[in-house]
């Protein structure tokens, strides 16, 4: 039973008692008021909606993740077709029916193109930041 009209029978109770006209209007409202089993129905549509509500955004979640994870396993396939690496495993996994565990970078011939463009401007930079900290004068001393 909902909390009001658990109140609504309390007041009727009271003040129903000594004055007609607040038993009559009091009745007129318990009459529009909507019968228990119609308030169950309605919470349970409420939830209803809420739990499909809570599906939209989870499926909307889902394909989004989707996405991102597609859009990663082809970054991560291009970049082990750079390096010559096992697309599958990076060679961590020793039963990979593609390399056995030895596709680590270098495994096969790299791919010239996918080469040049992700992997020689990080060697370009890398190297010309050890020159700079080899330089003369300066404290800082290449490492590695
Ligand atoms: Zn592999």
């Amino acid at each position: 039973m909902a909390l009001n009209t658990v109140l609504l029978e309390m007041i009727a109770a009271q003040a129903g008692a000594s004055n007609p006209a607040v038993a009559e209007a009091l009745a007129q409202l318990r009459a529009a008021a909507p019968a228990p089993a119609a308030e169950a129905e309605h919470d349970r549509s409420a939830e209803s909606a809420a739990l499909n509500d809570a599906l939209t955004d989870l499926r909307e979640q889902v394909k989004d993740l989707t996405c991102d994870l597609q859009f990663l396993r082809d970054r991560c396939d291009l970049l082990a077709a750079a390096l010559g690496a096992c697309c599958l495993c990076w060679g961590e996994d020793v039963r990979c029916r593609n390399c056995r565990g030895r596709g680590r970078p270098g495994f096969s011939q790299p791919d010239e193109a996918l080469l040049k463009e992700f992997v020689l401007p990080a060697i370009s930079t890398w190297r010309a930041q050890r020159v700079k900290a080899s330089a003369p004068g300066r404290a800082a001393t290449a490492t590695a």
